[in-house]
């Protein structure tokens, strides 16, 4: 994230929350041929309240690029989200974001040089002959110059979905897989597929070689970055345990993002979607704890007073960057929009465009 987010001035600040909620609820009827508001499942409910979509990322910029007709796509998630969106929108379709800070770290702990010169790395000391050798994976959840890195190398993206499935195709189709940036889905994703663990190496960001041997990476099937979501780490398998003495029939979901011994004492795991559904298909009087960020369960709870719904973790999980989009921050940018200032439109330049569709295309094939 290079840019700085405008200062909105001291009007928008001194507006209470009940007005700033009516404000919007008028512009967005002023603009709705105009305007598409999408709204990522962890997104507080304020923002929440006024998607005309809503989802996961990729679904979001998928079902977004098919409604041509709006010019203007507010992605209420972070800035990955908001790229992916541009990538696959039309030409006259402008992306914005509501507050140009609302990044995602573990995206941001990825970077092209700092991928590119762990490939360099391992051509130098002969673990590859050729760049393709190691084929590159990544999580949606990295930047668009990421996803055109893989596009170049004939990687492909995945998903929170789909993360075995794409993986499965990465170690069929070369010598190793390198995937990045989260080390938990990677892993996740490997144990699935019942890769032994000795062969899933943890490659340390500025350590040369990550931080191993020769022999240790000769042996390795998959190179995992050593990235990580803040939120999802602060689950731990001390939770799972207190859950299961205190309440013997609950039934416990986590995202794959979480840590590998918690995803591995629990009943299910998956994307955010596949919690939903989990939740909703589940009979009446159920019981969760759920190990994903903490608006979504707020919501789940919300939508089904005859379940028990907890938070897997005992203390607040939210993901304060998505959350830097507040209610203020979406009225300013339609109010913009209102006298015809387009403001924080992320756009991705067209070379990086066309490289990073290449991944995402790939996954779509796969
Ligand atoms: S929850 Fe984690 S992975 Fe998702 S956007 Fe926030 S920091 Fe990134």
């Amino acid at each position: 994230m290079l840019v700085q987010q405008q200062d909105l001035g001291a009007e928008y600040y001194s507006l209470g929350r009940e007005e700033i909620l009516d404000r919007i609820s008028q512009r967005k009827k002023e603009l709705q041929e105009k305007v598409l508001i999408l709204c990522h499942h962890y997104q507080q409910q304020d923002v929440f309240q006024f998607a005309d979509l809503a989802g996961d990322s990729l679904k979001l910029a998928k079902e977004a690029a098919a409604i041509s007709d709006r010019e203007f796509l507010i992605f209420c998630g972070v800035h990955f989200m908001a790229e992916s969106a541009d990538i696959l929108a039309g030409e006259h379709q402008k992306v914005l974001l509501p507050h140009l800070q609302a990044g995602c770290p573990m995206a941001d702990m990825a970077t092209v040089g700092a991928v590119s010169q762990a490939y360099k790395e391992l051509l130098s000391v002969g673990i590859a002959q050729d760049e393709k050798d190691m084929v590159p994976v990544t999580y949606v959840n990295s930047s668009a110059a990421i996803k055109a890195f893989v596009g170049e190398r004939e990687g492909s993206v995945c998903t929170s979905s789909n993360g075995e499935k794409v993986l499965k195709w990465a170690l069929d189709k070369g010598e190793k897989v390198f995937f990045f940036p989260d080390e938990h889905l990677g892993r996740n994703s490997a144990a699935a597929l019942g890769v032994p663990y000795e062969q899933v190496l943890l490659w340390h960001r500025g350590e040369f070689l990550g931080g191993h041997s020769v022999q240790e990476l000769q042996q390795a099937k998959i190179l995992l970055w050593d990235g990580y979501c803040e939120v999802h780490m602060r689950f731990l398998p001390d939770h799972v345990r207190q859950w299961r003495l205190k309440e013997p029939d609950i039934q416990i979901i986590a995202h794959p993002e979480c840590p590998r011994d918690v995803v591995s004492l629990a009943d299910q795991y998956g994307s955010t979607e596949t919690i939903i559904s989990a939740v909703k298909d589940s009979p009446v009087g159920s019981k969760w704890a759920i190990a994903t960020e903490v608006n979504l369960v707020d919501r789940l709870r919300r939508q089904h007073p005859d379940k028990e719904i907890h938070l897997l973790a005992p203390s607040s999980c939210q993901c304060t960057t998505m959350n830097c989009n507040q209610p203020v921050n979406l009225l300013w940018l339609l109010d913009n929009l209102a006298v015809g200032k387009v403001k924080n439109q992320i756009s991705v330049e067209p070379e990086i465009a066309k490289s990073a569709a290449r991944s995402l295309e790939q996954m779509l094939a796969i």
